[in-house]
């Protein structure tokens, strides 16, 4: 017999992919959530706003966009205070 966490993981994560969507933004801004920050660099760019206070190193989301968008090379110095 498999623990049923098996299955339930895989279904978690297709209800995540199926709802990056703007309406459902809220669900995924909990410090927890490493996975919406990885989903794509606007998500990644709207978690670093929202962990504004939150330190990288400390909050598991704010870590994932940071490095999300290190990766990309989106990330410049001080883009807390950027807004064009
Ligand atoms: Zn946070």
């Amino acid at each position: 017999m498999l623990p049923n966490t098996l299955t339930r993981k895989a279904t978690a994560m297709e209800v995540m992919m199926s709802c990056f969507d703007d309406a459902v933004l809220i669900d995924h801004l909990s410090c927890d959530n490493t996975a919406y920050p990885a989903s794509s660099l606007r998500a990644a760019h709207r978690t670093m706003q929202v962990h504004l206070e939150c330190l990288v190193g400390q909050c598991p989301a704010k870590s994932a966009a940071h490095r999300a968008l290190e990766e990309a090379g989106r990330l410049t110095p001080d883009s807390g205070r950027q807004r064009h």
